[in-house]
């Protein structure tokens, strides 16, 4: 069922809530990357054109329900006018008498940056009453944040029901499009390629996936708990000891249902996790791996994946193939995002690194959706209901 959107919601003059996800990485008080500012542009531009008022509202890291005076979102304000080329008033707070003055100074077709929603407690707990607080700000709500839809929070739930309509904003509308197509109705063949760190944060992705895809590639650190239960030798390669058992019932799953689910043949090997570590290829189960570590696929890996990746009708990437933020390591993820680039069919994107690399490698223009939000990308994938969006009004 699809949610009701900007499109439908009546906003001349209105005040309208906007909740984003600005949560961009910092350093040193500079913001590293802005495609979280830059991802929500035509939403905002496009209620400013329908004659809103905006108040804008995010988080920034985790201050745990304290003032951090280093996550203020001043530095987002600033770069959010320079790209808007627009005053932005940043609020003192996000809610309270400081928060009404500053919306009321930015007049009508202003536009208000709230101070870190999670300088209050109640965000996270989803408090009735700051959820009221924020709900008293505006006329409409617009959800726009799917980084943030799989958290049930104050400003992305218990908000709704203290405004009298709501909807979703434009990158909220094309996340829910992208990701709903792939498990809706995805054209065949349907290739997953997974990887990263941990087992334990996709199970159930790939438990969901098993059920919708025609092959599941696994990568990463993630290949070697299924590696292992398989009874081969990985030396001291990242393993989840607990998910052994999970990892067979996975593979029989997988057979059962038709699905070729393909793990690596070959690997980089290194002593240790560090740029300057001896590193060579082995070939999996090679006893030589001995106290090595595996790091990265292999090329006779490369070029296995590559091949249904090439030629599927529909691609989901989540996950890097190696310890990719060091070179050295990186080379298999970035040939995947080469072999994921080249697929004719609808490819998506998701997770920080893997959307990194797509970027790095420089081919995010032939990706057909680079999801923003890692995490709720995951949940959707899992096939979880994202309270964000539960919570929104059907169209
Ligand atoms: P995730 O957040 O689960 O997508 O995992 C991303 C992390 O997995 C990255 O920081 C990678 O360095 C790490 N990673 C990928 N492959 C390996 C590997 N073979 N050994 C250790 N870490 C890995």
């Amino acid at each position: 069922m699809s949610k009701r959107s900007i499109q439908d919601l009546d906003l001349d003059g209105r005040r309208v809530l906007v909740r984003v996800d600005f949560n961009v990485p910092l350093l040193d008080g500079e913001i590293v990357d802005d495609t979280r500012i830059r991802a929500t542009l035509p939403t905002l531009r496009l209620l400013l054109k329908r004659g809103a008022s905006l108040v804008v509202a995010s988080h920034l890291g985790r201050p745990k329900g304290r003032v951090v005076s280093k996550l203020s979102l001043e530095p987002v304000a600033e770069r959010l006018s320079h790209l808007l080329s627009q005053a932005v008033v940043l609020a003192p707070d996000s809610i309270g008498p400081a928060t009404d003055q500053a919306i009321a100074s930015a007049g009508p077709g202003g536009i208000t940056l709230l101070e870190n929603l999670r300088f209050h407690e109640g965000e996270e707990s989803n408090d009735p009453s700051f959820a009221h607080a924020l709900g008293s700000l505006a006329n409409v709500y617009v959800n726009d944040a799917f980084g943030a839809a799989h958290r049930a929070h104050a400003s992305t739930t218990g908000v709704v029901r203290f405004v009298p309509n709501s909807g979703t904003g434009l990158l909220m509308a094309s996340e829910l499009k992208h990701l709903g197509a792939l498990l809706d109705s995805p054209e065949r063949p349907f290739v997953a390629l997974l990887g990263g760190a941990k087992v334990s944060e996709k199970v159930e992705v790939i438990a969901n996936l098993l059920d919708k895809v025609d092959s599941l590639l696994i990568g990463g650190a993630m290949a070697y708990t299924f590696l292992k239960a398989r009874g081969l030798e990985v030396g001291r390669s990242l393993v989840e000891s607990s998910l052994l058992e999970t990892a067979k019932q996975l593979e029989r799953t997988a057979a059962k249902q038709n699905v070729r689910l393909m793990l690596p043949c070959d690997h980089i090997v290194a002593n240790s996790l560090s740029a300057d570590s001896k590193h060579k290829e082995l070939k999996i189960g090679d006893p030589a791996i001995g106290k090595k570590l595996g790091v990265d696929i292999g090329l006779t890996t490369m070029k296995l994946f590559a091949q249904p990746l090439e030629t599927a009708r529909t691609v989901v990437w989540n996950g890097p193939m190696g310890v990719f933020e060091i070179d050295a390591f990186g080379a298999g993820t970035v040939a995947m995002a080469n072999a994921v680039a080249k697929c004719q069919g609808r490819t998506v994107v998701g997770g920080g690194d893997s959307v990194a690399a797509v970027k790095k490698v420089g081919v995010s223009e032939q990706i057909t959706h680079i999801s923003t939000g890692g995490g709720a990308s995951l949940e959707f994938l899992a096939g979880n209901a994202l309270p964000g969006v539960s919570v929104l009004p059907d169209a």
